[in-house]
């Protein structure tokens, strides 16, 4: 091999902060680019719109066009792919998942660069180069680019939803039961770690575990560490080139769950869940993630949704098709038999799933 060192994109312009929708222009100003596309998630141009096109054109960025849409099967985004302005230089796509999706699809189409202005931070997809994309029916995960840039307003993620927060507390404790099954594979040879994104993902999801401040999902100061945490999340899969370092047994789980539930609920809802079971089943650091999950108050917060035992059950039998040349502990059949013993007899989940 003649350059075995490997080079990775990360964001140029990165930006976690309170009040940074009203900086969105000084922002974009400091990159250079002075002509921008916008893409805003349904009902988001109505909550910060102007906020944002007001910051823009004080600053003397032009905006050449405004896109509100949250469909995000491929044919829509082709569309859009070219209709985009010749002379836009960048896309800033603001809102939930689905948007930065879009945004982020259509601005690696167009090979042009992409803002990620998340208003809520549910996982970390906002920070990755991966999108979720609906393709023939079917949701897929898709490659493209990391975020040339990554703005963050507290504000506005500590007025969310509730539920998008637990989900994205959710989504970062994964990454304890999915380094474990990564390491796993790569004891048995079935997959090569790579030591440098382990190590992001799981310092990801120690400092935040560890930090010794009230896990109070309302605080700034844990909300920034969560923020954080996710995007260092979303580094760690670009150094691997792959979701492994942020996506194990625990997300086959949650697949499962979207395929299966009457009513599935968000990503890292259900991811936080599998979380903790498979954390059980590894054998592996489960009294964290226990005290991480009850102190946040995610237990509690689950405990309200009326989460089915029997789809868990159904969701782990199915859990190693998704991705059947992995080999997480989920693949084992000895662990899913054992996965579902424990939703007979753990307390916990006997009393957060119906
Ligand atoms: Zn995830």
């Amino acid at each position: 091999m003649k350059n075995p060192q490997h080079h990775i994109s990360i964001p140029t312009l990165l930006d976690v902060n309170e009040g940074n929708l009203a900086k969105i222009g000084s922002l974009v100003k400091k990159t250079g680019k002075t002509h921008v596309v916008l893409f805003f998630g349904d009902g988001i141009k109505e909550l910060f719109g102007m906020t944002v096109i007001d910051s823009l054109n004080d600053d003397n960025i032009e905006i050449l066009h405004i896109y509100e849409e949250d469909n995000n099967s491929i044919d829509c985004l082709l569309n859009f792919a070219f209709s985009i302005p010749s002379t836009a230089e960048m896309i800033i796509g603001v809102g939930g998942g689905k948007v930065l999706d879009i945004a982020k699809y259509v601005s690696f189409l167009n090979d042009i660069p992409f803002i990620s202005v998340p208003t809520s931070t549910s996982n970390d997809g906002f920070s990755s180069s991966g999108c979720s994309l609906f393709i023939e029916g079917r949701r897929r995960s898709v490659p493209a680019k990391m975020p040339y840039g990554i703005v963050v307003d507290l504000d506005v993620i500590k007025s969310s939803p509730e539920k998008l927060i637990y989900s994205g507390v959710g989504d970062l404790i994964s990454k304890i039961t999915a380094v474990f099954d990564w390491e796993f594979e790569d004891a048995k040879g079935v997959a090569k770690i790579d030591d440098f994104a382990a190590m992001i993902a799981k310092k990801s999801v120690n400092s935040i575990v560890r930090m010794d401040i009230k896990k109070d999902i309302h605080d700034e100061f844990f909300l920034r560490e969560l923020v954080d945490s996710l995007i260092m999340s979303g580094v760690a899969m670009e150094i691997a080139r792959n979701s492994a370092p942020a996506s194990g047994s625990e997300h086959l789980i949650s697949h499962g769950l979207d395929q299966l539930a009457e009513k599935p609920q968000l990503h890292g809802i259900q991811v936080g869940v599998a979380t903790y079971l498979m954390s059980l089943v590894q054998n592996h650091r489960s009294p964290r993630v226990t005290k991480f999950l009850e102190e946040t108050g995610f237990f509690e917060h689950v405990k309200g949704l009326q989460m089915k035992a029997v789809d868990f059950e159904r969701a782990i039998d199915i859990a190693p098709s998704f991705k059947p040349y992995r080999c997480t502990y989920i693949h084992l059949e000895e662990n899913r038999r054992l996965a579902k013993r424990y939703l007979e007899t753990d307390p916990i989940l006997k009393s957060i799933l119906i």
